[in-house]
């Protein structure tokens, strides 16, 4: 999905409405600064004044009156610096607060858009949709332990399904806890209906709260994306792929139950190869075993994920869990 001319415009009137909302922060900040100080209305009208005068002097050569005029200035706005914190404001509190520092508010970075932009993109074509609403039901603080059993035992390792539940919690946690600062990628695999997709809901919904872009496909709809792209050249699709490659997380659901031929498990090394070069974190949950996952989509797919992937196994008694996560809300 690429913007329309329209919903390009539509954000560029969010940053206008973003940069008057802040200098009307600062214009009340000011009137409350002054009213608690009259003093330092005074000493602004002073270096207005000055400034003023400045100007003249500037445009008549003189430099010696330039000279004093400039450290006059300097000395007031000391004095200014002073009054206000002595006042217990903070330093910064009569300067202009941005919502986006690194861009000031418009969106572009030389250029170039800004992350706040790509994110606001991000979030207005994927997650609008239908996450945003599953998100507020399946988070961590709706996710509980108690669903998952200690009797109920994983023949593969012997491991009880809380026990393995616990470790892939820890490290879901770790994973949004470290975001941004350590890279790590995560393949959550095992019986159905246990909690893998909601895992990967947690940590959308906390890393959206902390203003990361995070797409989240199904397989499907991912697959989809790989075949559209071959056949037709769309520049739509093409909006999609530097999304895809480039967001901050990309959540992949459910591999395994599309519709995989030799060209688009070839598309999904290079998806996966492409954001580990860039070093943007993946998630991908499958209902498929360690060895279904490599006879499906290639040994080099499979060598890919394992050796980058942090690998989780859940397991567990899946009506009992699922019976129990839905009657919470
Ligand atoms: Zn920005």
């Amino acid at each position: 999905m690429a913007l329309s001319n329209s919903q390009h415009d539509h954000f560029m009137r969010m940053y206008e409405q973003r940069q008057l909302d802040n200098e009307n922060r600062l214009r009340s900040r000011f009137e409350e600064v002054y009213r608690r100080l009259p003093q330092m209305k005074e000493l602004d009208d002073r270096v207005s004044a000055l400034s003023l005068e400045k100007a003249k002097k500037l445009l008549s050569g003189d430099a010696s009156a330039l000279q004093s005029l400039k450290s006059e200035l300097k000395n007031i706005s000391l004095q200014k610096h002073q009054l206000l914190t002595s006042s217990g404001f903070a330093p910064d509190y009569l300067e202009l607060q941005y919502t986006c520092p690194d861009c000031q508010d418009t969106g572009y970075i030389d250029n170039k858009k800004c992350h706040c932009f790509k994110k606001a993109i991000i979030d207005f074509l994927y997650t609008q949709s239908n996450l945003q609403e599953i998100l507020e039901k399946e988070n961590f603080d709706t996710f509980s332990l108690e669903y998952y059993s200690q009797n109920h035992i994983d023949p593969l390792t012997g491991r009880s399904s809380l026990a393995a539940m616990k470790t892939a919690l820890s490290s879901c946690r770790h994973f949004t806890d470290s975001f941004g600062k350590e890279f790590h990628n995560l393949l959550l695999y095992g019986d159905t209906g246990v909690g893998k997709t909601f895992l990967s809901h947690c940590i959308a919904k906390e890393l959206i709260d902390q203003s990361f872009s995070v797409i989240y496909f199904t397989a499907s709809q991912l697959f989809d994306i790989f075949v559209k792209n071959r056949f037709e050249k769309d520049p739509d699709v093409q909006m999609d792929y530097e999304h895809i490659y480039d967001c901050d997380l990309l959540i992949i659901d459910d591999l395994g139950t599309e519709f995989t031929n030799s060209f688009t498990a070839a598309q999904l090394f290079v998806c996966l190869n492409e954001r580990i070069l860039r070093r943007k974190s993946t998630i991908i949950s499958t209902n498929l075993d360690l060895d279904g996952l490599k006879n499906l989509y290639s040994e080099r797919v499979f060598s890919r994920i394992t050796s980058a992937y942090t690998v989780l196994r859940i397991t567990g008694d899946d009506i009992r869990i699922q019976k129990k996560l839905m009657n919470k809300y």
